[in-house]
């Protein structure tokens, strides 16, 4: 009697955990299917190289600035071509 009213709890977790399981899985399919949920980097601005038109992520460039405008840069390559015109 007691033996199983323990395997019926068990059953029931096993059975809850898989419930969850499955609408947690039923969540994410309906959020990948979004057309939107495919950018991830939403909001992050991105910047211009101004030497080969280029866009950067501001965290991955290379910046020049003096204090009131920022340049950024895709590589050191067009860095030094911008300091050699400057
Ligand atoms: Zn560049």
């Amino acid at each position: 009697m007691l033996s199983r009213l323990a395997l019926f709890l068990v059953l029931a977790v096993v059975v809850a955990r898989a419930f969850w399981r499955l609408v947690d899985g039923i969540l994410e399919g309906v959020r990948g299917k979004r057309p939107d949920g495919q950018v991830p980097t939403r909001g992050v601005q991105m910047v211009r190289d101004p030497v080969c038109g280029t866009f950067v992520l501001p965290d991955q460039a290379l910046t020049i600035g003096d204090g009131r405008a920022q340049l950024f840069f895709c590589s050191s390559t067009c860095r030094d071509k911008f300091l050699a015109r400057a």
